[in-house]
């Protein structure tokens, strides 16, 4: 990968958090670090939108408020409890992991990265998200809207295969997030990409991180 213009990392880090301490989404996973319930929140949102998870969310944790609760339970609650969410292969592997927790970690969820991934349906980005959310730890995460961001800020083109880009995105998230600030950091690059740094018609007019920006309209136009 090309070589990071330091100057443009820490403009962009700085911008950025400035920016989400303002206007930063404020949600209910987002009022706890309990892991637990970050982990909850996390599994709900992959491939379901932030407003249609916020009352799952509540009333998941309303009938499973602890991830004991959840292990002592049986498969067909879950479901029902998950009922109307979709993709249920995520409340089988939630509590799978609630099971396994209570039988390897004592119940806690662990705050290692390789421990975290070897849960079922913990994938590398949920993984950073809980250890970034819940325990302050340095980790990167790259979402969808996280990966837009960066191809756009950064100027990252297409080449090779998906699976060379999304290594190459994964390493410029592990560049980017500044250490001992990730937990907000990863918030912001997550709410930039959904408000404003949107797939369609981004808003770069109001962005705060347009004068970083290798794809902002001045940008291009002085390049083109
Ligand atoms: Fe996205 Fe435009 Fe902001 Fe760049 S300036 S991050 S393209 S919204």
């Amino acid at each position: 990968m090309r070589r990071l213009d330091r100057e443009q990392v820490r403009q962009f880090q700085q911008r950025l958090l400035r920016w989400y301490a303002r206007h930063g989404r404020d949600l209910p996973w987002r009022r706890t670090r309990d892991p637990y319930r970050i982990l909850v929140s996390e599994i709900m949102l992959q491939q379901t939108q932030v407003e249609r998870v916020i009352g799952y969310y509540e009333r998941f944790l309303r009938r499973y408020p602890t991830i004991a609760t959840l292990a002592a339970s049986s498969e067909p609650q879950v479901r029902e409890a998950w009922d109307g969410l979709g993709y249920y292969a995520r409340a089988r592997n939630l509590h799978r992991t609630a099971r396994q927790v209570t039988a390897e970690h004592d119940g806690v969820l662990p705050d290692d990265l390789d421990q975290m991934r070897r849960l079922p349906g913990i994938g590398r980005y949920t993984a950073g998200a809980v250890l970034s959310f819940a325990f302050g730890k340095d980790a990167a995460i790259l979402d969808t809207n996280a990966a837009r961001v960066l191809r756009r800020v950064f100027g990252v083109r297409a080449r090779g295969t998906k699976a060379r880009l999304h290594g190459r995105l994964w390493e410029l998230a592990e560049q980017v997030t500044p250490a001992g600030r990730a937990d907000r950091f990863n918030q912001a690059i997550m709410d930039l990409g959904a408000t404003v740094c949107r797939a369609r018609k981004p808003e770069c007019p109001r962005c705060p991180v347009r004068a970083v920006c290798r794809s902002a309209p001045e940008t291009v136009a002085r390049i083109s």
